[in-house]
């Protein structure tokens, strides 16, 4: 089964994906209008329990889209991680489309966009995201540049920062070696406050 590949952007790890059902439809792209296709599939993922897959296929100008819509949402969670060590970079970081990520110390705060899709991760993949929003933004923001490279320092030398996910969905995750470092609290209400 190959439709999960563009969901999950791992690093050198592969995450099991179960499909149960599969169901097509045509559509048309919203990039070229051409005839797409669009699949919806039921999964059973290790992280978020049952799920939707939602993809949409454009052969004609190559558009791929592709998210996991959980089908158990559960309360929303915010995690904090204290990096403090080039080990700590290593931790599997999951994050839903729903997440915001946080980084204080680097006054890094990245909302989810509506084209935002479930990532697997670690926090070094989390820091490349945000070099890469960064660099994307470069066009508004003259100093994008020196900040992405202020990234790509703390990626090779390490650094000292929290990272926080904010879940309204509260399957996002950050499973570190050293479980002292990471604080989980649940949040009362929904995501609107
Ligand atoms: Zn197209």
């Amino acid at each position: 089964m190959k439709a999960g590949s563009g969901v999950w952007m791992s690093e050198g790890e592969k995450v099991s994906v179960y499909a149960q059902s599969g169901e097509e439809l045509r559509v048309e792209c919203p990039v070229c209008g051409s005839e797409a296709i669009l699949r919806e599939s039921l999964y059973e993922l290790p992280q978020v329990g049952r799920a939707v897959l939602v993809s949409i296929t454009c052969r004609a100008c190559g558009y791929k889209r592709a998210d996991v819509v959980p089908c158990e949402v559960r309360r929303r969670v915010r995690i904090y991680y204290a990096v403090d060590s080039p080990e700590d970079f290593n931790a599997r970081v999951v994050r839903s489309s729903a997440a915001s990520v946080e980084i204080p110390e680097l006054g890094i705060s990245i909302t989810p966009g509506a084209a935002a899709s479930m990532v697997v991760t670690n926090v070094e993949g989390v820091l490349r995201m945000v070099q890469d929003a960064a660099l994307s933004i470069e066009v508004l923001q003259g100093g994008a540049k020196h900040f992405a490279d202020e990234i790509e320092e703390i990626i090779k030398k390490g650094a000292r920062f929290t990272l926080i996910i904010d879940d309204p969905w509260g399957i996002s995750s950050i499973e570190p070696r050293d479980s002292a470092k990471l604080i989980l609290e649940e949040v009362e209400g929904t995501a609107a406050d």
